[in-house]
């Protein structure tokens, strides 16, 4: 029998699971799948083999309402009929926050499981989640470890500077600093630029551009500052979530306008960015379809936003090498791709459209001074390789 390790992505809505053979220390995908819409009218279950072949789908009725628990059971009644032939050895879990704690992925066990809920608070829309579905596995299967890996561990190596904000010191000692996020897509895309050009071992900006959106700058592939901070609001604005904003804000929102936490944590983190400036929608497909001039101010907030923050990376890196795309609008959409690119011109990056309107590998020409990539992140494989090293040196 081979060896596997489960990976698993918990949302608000939706499960991400894809199932590693391990062939002595070599992982291979063998499948991956997701079930989407969980909660809402009508949630949707699929899993494909590594050649796109779908090997089982399942759509439930209208109106049938599925739990966070019972889309974690279905997953787990299904699984052993797609394992046939496989072990599984351990399940490694996306976890958004490590605090300044968990620097490296760990197995989690009662006490770990209880400090990392009290992160909770700084990523609400993403720890809950995470945190009940291994709750729920820590429970129903005791014996397989569950390995926790983290967003944030990726920029540990930061500077103190960096990680700062300028608060009294006894808020700042109470962990009031910055994070950073994206650490997992961070460290694949660290671990494979420089197979793709030498120069990306220098220095690089890359924008991990999702529903969820940062940019990180690196040094020798190790992260030198990012765009998010103490939570995931932080820098870019994002699907729902607003980026950098005066924290005077958020005293006029409670002050004048008499929201409560509640209330101004949902404006932040769900009505917010491109949804909040579009009117319309929070997808940069259905942005970009658009005609409207809302729908193109979303747009251009999110361009000028990323230019900006550039500039400041460059800065902090005193130059630039190279840059790097990644995530679902980084990989696919060749506007974003093309206006950042544009105005990024002044620090050497010299588009080849061609290539850009190709979507593939270098979309920079060959005299550029600093060259820009497309490389598709793969946080999935990042977690099981972690978790294959966590259970290997258990
Ligand atoms: P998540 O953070 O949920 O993992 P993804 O990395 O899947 O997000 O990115 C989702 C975003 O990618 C959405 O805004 C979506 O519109 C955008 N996207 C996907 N395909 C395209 C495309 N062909 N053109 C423009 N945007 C795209």
């Amino acid at each position: 029998m081979q060896d596997a390790i489960a990976v698993i992505n918990a949302g608000s809505s939706s499960i991400k699971f894809a199932v590693f053979d391990e062939q002595g220390s070599v992982l291979q995908r063998v499948l991956a799948g997701s079930i989407r819409d969980i909660g809402t009218s009508s949630p949707r279950f699929i899993v494909k083999n590594v050649a796109g072949k779908i090997l089982d789908s399942k759509q439930w009725e209208e109106g049938a309402l599925l739990s966070q628990e019972d889309a974690t059971a279905f997953l787990f009644e299904m699984l052993p009929a797609q394992l046939k032939g496989h072990r599984l050895r351990a399940i490694g879990h996306r976890v958004v926050h490590g605090g300044e704690h968990y620097l490296a992925p760990v197995r989690v066990d009662a006490e770990v499981l209880s400090a990392l809920e009290a992160l909770i608070p700084l990523a609400p829309l993403h720890q809950p989640h995470n945190l009940a579905l291994i709750r729920t596995l820590l429970a129903t299967t005791p014996g397989l470890p569950q390995i926790a890996c983290f967003d944030t561990a990726f920029h540990h190596t930061q500077s103190s500077i960096e990680r700062a904000f300028a608060l009294p010191r006894d808020i700042t000692e109470r962990g009031v600093r910055r994070y950073g996020f994206h650490g997992l897509s961070y460290e694949y895309i660290a671990s494979v630029m420089v197979q793709r050009d030498p120069k990306l071992a220098g220095r690089v900006v890359v924008l991990h551009l999702g529903n969820g959106a940062s940019m990180c700058a690196m040094q020798d592939g190790k992260s030198v500052s990012s765009t998010m901070g103490f939570t995931a609001l932080d820098g870019l604005p994002m699907g729902t979530r607003c980026g950098t904003l005066d924290p005077g804000v958020v005293l006029y929102l409670m002050d004048a306008l008499k929201m409560n936490p509640g209330q101004v944590e949902s404006v932040l983190y769900q009505q917010s960015g491109l949804l909040g400036v579009s009117g319309i929608s929070s997808d940069m497909r259905t942005l970009e379809a658009s005609d409207t001039p809302h729908a193109r101010d979303a747009i251009d907030l999110f361009i000028h936003s990323i230019k900006r923050q550039l500039g400041a990376l460059a800065a902090t890196l005193g130059g630039l090498d190279g840059i790097v795309f990644t995530a679902g609008i980084g990989e696919n959409s060749a506007l974003v791709r093309e206006r950042v690119c544009l105005d990024a011109a002044w620090l050497g990056v010299e588009l080849d459209q061609a290539a850009n309107r190709a979507g593939v590998g270098q979309i920079t020409t060959a005299s550029s001074a600093v060259s820009a990539w497309i490389i598709p992140t793969d946080e999935e494989a990042v977690i099981a390789e972690q978790t294959r090293r966590v259970i290997a040196a258990a």
